[in-house]
């Protein structure tokens, strides 16, 4: 039967493709959001009908109000509007927004019991623990997007005792610049660092990618999820992103989801859960395949890898105040400001400036978040 879905975060790349997979399955959709790209959401609106559109930037929600004046859509504005959107009538609220923002959606949604489809890893890496907690307590579901969690997770069906899992492995293709040296990527640019060989993702997650940080976030993500801790967690180069990751098991069995590098499987995934259904995303073709291989992850060279494991290691507010200072960081790298090592080396410091608080609230875990974003700007 066709589900409904609110979308948080629907103009984006990961927005667009869960789309894509929504009309694809034919589910309906309660509610769309967008920062201030107007004419996608219109364009949106018009295509699937939703109750309520959301516009984060007010302006930009007015002139959406004008545009769906024919409609019987809703339009609403900023963090009340994107609550709103959270908080409708749905099966799955899908969170594909970008950054902190998605923190407080995803812990309302949970307090009604819903499921989240889960896009937005800055959540569970800022506050995994208050939201697990809280899908713990009122019965929500957090169905991970990310195609590596997801690949964790469909190895995972099956396994009714968690005690059996030795490692979980994250894949990593090692993103743009692999391979490079020190002295090659102090000369890199904005442009390359959005080049990367296997995905076609939103810029930030891109330079994530090209940084190693994404995957240090990655495995923040993973130990939240599935409430392990950080020794059974691995991450494993591997270039070619056909694997999308692993679980080793106690009897030394390991468990592998592969496909290609299209977002549109987890996505739909994480809708339909428990069950398969065909959909949109390309099959992959193993006579087509390139040879798959592995190698360990340099950190020496990409330091930020290392960086999010010691926050792991420390915990509490740690990870809240790594993951501000990296947004920070490489927004700034994107307008050009600083170069992109300088990315790193600021995370580093503001890391080594603000306290950390343990066992935080959401309130501890915002103002960590801000006193990162603070002094990454003053550097
Ligand atoms: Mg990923």
């Amino acid at each position: 039967m066709g589900k409904v879905v609110s979308l948080l975060g629907s103009t984006g790349s990961i927005g667009r493709q869960s789309l894509d997979v929504i009309g694809a399955l034919d589910y309906q959709v309660a509610a769309l959001t967008a920062n201030r790209n107007v004419e996608l959401l219109e364009a949106q609106c018009r295509r699937f009908s939703p109750k309520l559109a959301v516009c984060m930037d007010p302006e930009a929600a007015q002139a959406l109000r004008i545009k769906l004046a024919d409609t019987n859509v809703k339009v609403s504005q900023g963090m009340d509007g994107l609550l709103e959107a959270a908080v409708m009538e749905a099966d799955v609220v899908l969170t594909a927004v970008m950054g902190m923002v998605g923190l407080r959606p995803t812990l309302e949604a949970l307090k009604l019991g819903r499921r989240v489809a889960l896009a937005n890893k800055e959540t569970l890496v800022c506050a995994g623990e208050l939201v697990m907690d809280a899908a713990r307590r009122h019965g929500g579901e957090v169905i991970p997007v990310d195609s590596e969690h997801s690949a964790i997770f469909q190895s995972l069906q099956g396994c009714g005792d968690r005690g059996e899992v030795k490692r979980l492995i994250l894949t990593a293709s090692g993103g743009p610049f692999f391979g490079k040296t020190r002295a090659e990527l102090e000369k890199v640019r904005v442009e390359d660092a959005l080049k990367h060989p296997n995905w076609s993702m939103g810029a930030k997650i891109t330079v994530d990618s090209a940084t190693m940080m994404n995957k240090g976030l990655e495995v923040i993500e993973a130990m939240r999820l599935y409430d392990m801790p950080l020794e059974k967690i691995s991450v494993v180069i591997h270039r070619e992103s056909i694997i999308h990751s692993l679980v080793e098991y106690c009897d030394n069995a390991i468990l592998a989801q592969l496909g290609t590098a299209d977002m549109r499987l987890p996505i739909q995934y994480a809708l339909t859960w428990p069950e398969r259904v065909p959909g949109p995303a390309e099959p992959l073709d193993l006579l087509q395949c390139p040879s798959l291989t592995f190698r360990p992850p340099d950190l020496e060279n990409f330091p930020c890898l290392g960086l999010a494991m010691e926050a792991a290691s420390v915990g509490g507010t740690r990870t809240a105040i790594l993951n501000g200072a990296n947004e920070e960081a490489v927004s700034q790298f994107l307008e050009g400001e600083i170069p992109f090592l300088t990315i790193c080396s600021q995370v580093e410091k503001s890391l080594n400036r603000v306290s950390v608080v343990q066992s935080p609230s959401l309130e501890d875990i915002l103002e960590a978040d801000q006193a990162a974003r603070r002094i990454a700007r003053e550097l």
